[in-house]
């Protein structure tokens, strides 16, 4: 059940005070070092934080959708970065499917302790040869007594070099969606290891894996879900990681316009403030533009999903809409800031490169436009 208005204002106003007091101070700091602290996620577990929009019985606080995007706007707002809560919130991604599943063993070992900040866990689907297509994954599972035989390789997993344990999406059964399955790997597991630490262009503080499975045996009770029910799992929590990728795009692109319209009454140029300049004021304008339609759009497509509506396809829209709206709007905030915006440890220059990764990770922009294509009737 979502949060009263009041709640969700309290618990904003709690998440924004941690983002000014724990994060804001250090986070050039784990930039440049590639990773969030640990004590991080058991601050933000404590604060009820990871598991807001979770159910109560599997360790959660029960509330919705609109609950977590009102957290993470009010996050961004404060100066998160889009890497940072990538890093912080992975529990978004790697739980769900396991919380669903309603597997009591499954949930105590894994769902609650992460909740709670106590444990870190990633999602592993993409592989070298390929993430958009999904159902093309080769990561293979062989039944072996109570075992499965994992081999194969993941990439680009985020948190997946702190991870304690990774939702890994395996081929259990033939080729195509249907042979997917998802198999929880805890680390220490003999044959499952961290091969690379991968650096970015962006989302430095966010760190990122690519890991590898030889001859790894998984017991069989860490399966979630029916095996074989893997890609319909993934797909059905895809338009929560979208919506909330969405909140990524316009959450740094508000902040980017905070900053650049603070910016510009203080520079001057010409003997002049720069927003004495129209053309600034209507740069300004067209930044604020972008960013009220993706809110207001992405806000609308949380409250649906909330209410149980099917918004697979409006996700997608949300998501094209604050990933553009993102691009732009970083973009004109580094111009406005000149030289400063381009030098390293600028804010604005952290949220343009950061901007870069969404029309990519989640689905692929063209993936999505597929997807909609279909969903909406327009695909021959
Ligand atoms: C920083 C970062 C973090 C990530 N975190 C995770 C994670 O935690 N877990 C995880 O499993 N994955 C993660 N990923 C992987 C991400 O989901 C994939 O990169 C993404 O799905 C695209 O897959 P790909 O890179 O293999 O690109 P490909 O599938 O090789 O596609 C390359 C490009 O081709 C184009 N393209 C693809 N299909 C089509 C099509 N049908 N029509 C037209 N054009 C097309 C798109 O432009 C696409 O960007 C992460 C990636 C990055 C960079």
């Amino acid at each position: 059940m979502s949060a009263t208005s009041t709640e969700r204002q309290a618990m904003a106003a709690a998440a924004a005070e941690l983002v000014r007091r724990e994060v804001v101070p250090h986070l050039q700091e784990w930039e440049d070092a590639g990773e969030i602290p640990r004590s991080l996620h058991a601050t933000a577990g404590a604060l009820g934080l990871l598991g807001l929009a979770f159910p109560e019985e599997v360790g959660g606080a029960g509330g919705d959708l609109l609950d977590s995007v009102a957290v993470q706007e009010a996050m961004f707002g404060a100066g998160a970065s889009s890497g940072l809560m990538a890093g912080l919130f992975t529990s978004g991604i790697a739980l769900p499917h396991i919380a669903a599943s309603g597997d009591v063993h499954l949930v105590d070992r894994f769902v609650r302790p992460t909740l709670a900040g106590e444990k870190i866990g990633a999602l592993a689907i993409t592989e070298p040869g390929g993430g958009s297509d999904v159902a093309r994954i080769t990561t293979r599972a062989e039944l072996d007594g109570e075992h499965y035989v994992v081999n194969g390789t993941k990439t680009y997993i985020t948190s997946g070099v702190r991870a304690d344990f990774v939702t890994v999406a395996v081929r259990t059964g033939g080729p195509g969606h249907g042979g997917i399955s998802l198999l929880v790997v805890e680390k220490g597991t003999p044959g499952f290891g961290v091969d690379r630490t991968l650096r970015k262009m962006g989302w430095h503080c966010s760190d990122t894996a690519e890991l590898s499975f030889v001859d790894a045996r998984v017991p069989v009770a860490h399966l979630v879900g029916a095996e074989g029910s893997g890609f319909g799992q993934i797909a059905d929590q895809f338009v929560v990681e979208r919506i909330a990728l969405a909140v990524h795009g316009y959450g740094i692109a508000a902040r980017s316009l905070d900053l650049a319209a603070a910016y510009v009454r203080e520079r001057r140029a010409f003997g002049r403030p720069l927003i004495e300049n129209q053309t600034v004021q209507h740069t300004l304008v067209e930044m604020r533009r972008q960013v009220e339609v993706a809110r207001t759009y992405t806000r609308e497509v949380a409250a649906r999903h909330a209410a149980g509506d099917f918004v697979v396809a409006e996700a997608c829209l949300a998501k094209q809409t604050a990933v553009d709206c993102a691009a732009h709007v970083c973009d004109r905030a580094v111009q406005l800031f000149g030289g400063a915006g381009y030098m390293h440890g600028t804010e604005v220059e952290r949220h343009y490169r950061d901007a870069r990764i969404l029309p990519i990770g989640g689905g692929a922009d063209e993936v999505l436009r597929d997807l909609t294509a279909m969903l909406m009737g327009y695909a021959s």
